[in-house]
């Protein structure tokens, strides 16, 4: 009797060598496998006649095999077979590379569907043949599956259709009865059977819409659950809202977001529940004025507040803001970094414990378990475009729980902040204050790349600063490490000779790094060549130009971060982008970077080109990986958010939700995100 968790090796086929091949796609259980998803499908009806395949296509044929192929040792290691094949309209050459296996089970005179590309001439067509499948035994949909080095997909077909074989109830059910009646949902070994071996296009899409509901509900609920969900009591309550006597003493007035996203949080921080928000805003919308006005807020209730930032420089900005911003209050404000000598940390951790310190201000120094508050209200922390689920778990460890509001500048699609973030609350600052004006963006080629230099250079003359971002360096390559420093120096030795440059880039120290910012914030260096670490969130209101190299090869949030470097101050800003690139997918994206300044729109515009994945560059969103969710599953995502919340609502242990419970741990185990 096979159950979802019999390791993968006992069943028929497998064996210890190809459980190991396995592994590398996580399948490790018969459970694993049975969700490992096709990716596709392959359609076998649509196959072309041998005398309409084109050259140079990949299609399929429907041909009757000459004999089965002999092989030939073209070296060490590389057999090949060969054999041929007719359909009445042509004969074609098959060609095998490297597979016994599959070579050897074409019996001649059998009919077959051939897969692969088409080479050869118009008199003698030969198929390099990917995949083969037997007219007889084939249904007209076959699955295709993300594959491994050594298995294919016919492979894992194979093996799915013996697991399904020996018993039909393998997969525990997840989604609570109730549930999966109310919205219809197919049960999920039916779900299973269909999403591999699909009967119709029709019950294809029901088995998909099932799936889907269930990873995002099993998501949602494993973030719901990790970040504490449901309103946790506290006794941080402010004591009043102090928000306008604030804002008198600037010089501004708040936007409107500003004032929606502050009441939001005042709102709650009022409630006697606590905070757990995202303030989300593009670069400039005045995200530190909001942080200021909550830590206003906190003070003026007899709690402390901290502020932290990722960098120390931007902790050390953030400490010159909130200072200026706080300078007619008289409250304590400190400043604690990595760089901080021991005797002020001692002093400055003495006051903290004390109450003396009103705010502190710092990097992570300041989560370190010897920091003590003596009654921290309010916890900031400035990620710029990190999103660390882990972090914020950190921080309410911290004993007395604060409030907390992260903030974040990369602008989120609204369904992705809700896969990432679950039900966590969401403030945006979709708004810029007023009087900015607009950078403005050109793309160019690389034949004016010297005119680009000169129209820096005019710039500079003038005493402003500037940017060049490398062609996107691999970060921690060493060979385009090389480039990168090789053209930064030919820059400075030839094109900026007689002025000051400086060369940033993500291998050097924090501490190297660091003195370079301070140089460009100081105006000592006055152009910064940078690959793409330039500090996100670094404030030099004189740097009013800034160059992009190979501008095609960044994502679009990217480069809307990146160009938020320039247009801080009053000065006319400009961004250039050097492309030479000419396909259609990278002439849009430059358009829409020349034609817009909104982060939402270029966030979406980005999602939409380039796919979820990619969007983040890297896997630091700490994002479960999806299988078969994607990010237009919008409506379906609402579902399960709905859902998840009234599942936890009821049963916040899932305790009489077994199978569920198992699910969202093995999910977010196999994560680390849990513990
Ligand atoms: P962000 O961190 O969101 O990128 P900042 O908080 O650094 O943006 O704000 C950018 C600049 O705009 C700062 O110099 C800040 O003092 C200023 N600012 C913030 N809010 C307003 C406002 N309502 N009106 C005018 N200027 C503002
Ligand atoms: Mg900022």
């Amino acid at each position: 009797m096979i159950e979802q968790s019999t390791n993968i090796k006992y069943l028929k086929g497998v064996g210890e060598k190809r459980a190991k091949m396995l592994e590398k796609l996580g399948i490790f259980t018969v459970g694993d496998l049975l969700r490992h998803y096709p990716r596709s499908y392959r359609q076998w009806s649509d196959f072309v006649e041998i005398s309409k395949a084109n050259i140079g296509d990949t299609c399929c044929i429907k041909a009757i095999a000459g004999k089965t192929p002999s092989g030939v040792k073209i070296r060490q290691g590389m057999t090949i077979f060969k054999t041929d094949a007719t359909d009445g309209t042509d004969v074609i050459k098959i060609t095998i590379f490297n597979n016994k296996y599959m070579a050897q089970s074409i019996e001649q005179g059998k009919e077959y569907y051939f897969y692969g590309k088409i080479s050869g001439n118009l008199y003698s067509k030969e198929m390099t043949v990917s995949e083969i499948a037997d007219v007889e035994k084939t249904k007209s949909v076959s699955p295709i599956y993300p594959l491994t080095q050594g298995i294919n997909s016919k492979y894992i077909s194979k093996l799915v259709s013996t697991a399904l074989s020996q018993g039909s109830d393998i997969l525990k059910e997840v989604i609570p009865t109730h549930i999966r009646e109310s919205l219809c949902l197919m049960e999920i070994n039916k779900a299973i059977k269909e999403i591999h071996f699909p009967q119709s296009e029709d019950l294809l899409s029901e088995a998909r819409r099932r799936l889907v509901f269930e990873e995002l509900f099993v998501l949602q609920i494993g973030l719901m659950k990790l970040k504490g969900h449901g309103k946790e009591k506290t006794q941080i309550v402010l004591k009043g809202d102090f928000t306008n006597q604030f804002f008198e003493s600037l010089p501004f007035t708040p936007t409107n977001a500003q004032k929606r996203a502050i009441n939001e949080c005042i709102e709650q921080m009022q409630s006697g529940y606590l905070m757990n928000r995202l303030l989300q805003g593009d670069v400039g919308s005045g995200k530190t004025a909001v942080a200021a006005s909550l830590i206003y807020n906190m003070v003026k209730s007899g709690y402390q507040a901290a502020f932290m930032a990722p960098t120390e420089i931007l902790a050390i900005q953030h400490y010159n803001s909130i200072c200026s911003f706080f300078k007619s209050f008289g409250f304590n404000i400190a400043l604690l970094t990595g760089a901080t000598t021991a005797k002020e940390k001692r002093e400055i951790k003495a006051k903290l414990k004390s109450g003396e310190t009103d705010i502190i201000i710092g990097t992570h120094a300041l989560i370190q378990p010897d920091v003590e508050f003596s009654n921290i209200g309010l916890v900031i922390t400035d990620e710029q475009h990190r999103f660390g689920v882990r972090q914020r778990n950190a921080l309410l460890d911290k004993g007395n729980v604060p409030h907390t509001l992260v903030m974040s500048a990369t602008p989120i699609p609204r369904t992705l902040a809700l896969m990432i973030f679950g039900d966590l609350d969401i403030s945006v600052l979709d708004e810029l204050p007023p009087g900015r004006q607009p950078i403005e963006t050109y793309c160019i080629d690389s034949t004016k790349r010297e005119r680009a230099y000169n129209y820096i250079k005019k710039h500079l003359d003038r005493g402003l600063q500037g940017y060049i971002v490398c062609p996107l360096v691999e970060e921690g390559n060493d060979e385009t490490l090389a480039a990168a420093k090789k053209y930064a120096e030919d820059l400075a030795s030839k094109q900026f000779s007689g002025y000051s440059v400086g060369l940033l880039h993500g291998k050097m120290k924090p501490k190297d790094k660091d003195k370079i910012m301070a140089e460009f914030v100081s105006g000592k260096v006055q152009l910064l060549v940078s690959t793409t670490v330039i500090e996100v969130g670094v404030d030099v209101p004189n740097a009013v130009i800034m160059v992009i190299e190979n501008s095609e090869r960044f994502g679009l949030s990217q480069l809307h971060q990146l160009r938020g470097r320039i247009g801080r101050g009053e000065h006319q800003s400009t961004c250039i982008l050097i492309s030479d690139a000419t396909n259609d997918n990278a002439v849009k994206r430059m358009n829409i970077m020349k034609t817009t300044a909104d982060g939402f729109k270029i966030a979406d515009e980005d999602l939409a080109l380039r796919g979820p994945g990619d969007f983040f560059g890297d896997k630091q969103h700490g994002l479960p990986e999806l299988k078969i969710a994607m990010l237009t599953d919008t409506f379906i995502l609402k579902e399960a958010n709905t859902f998840a919340l009234k599942v936890l609502e009821e049963d916040n242990n899932l305790d009489n939700n077994q199978n569920l419970k198992e699910a969202v741990e093995k999910l977010f185990n196999k994560n680390k995100l849990l513990n």
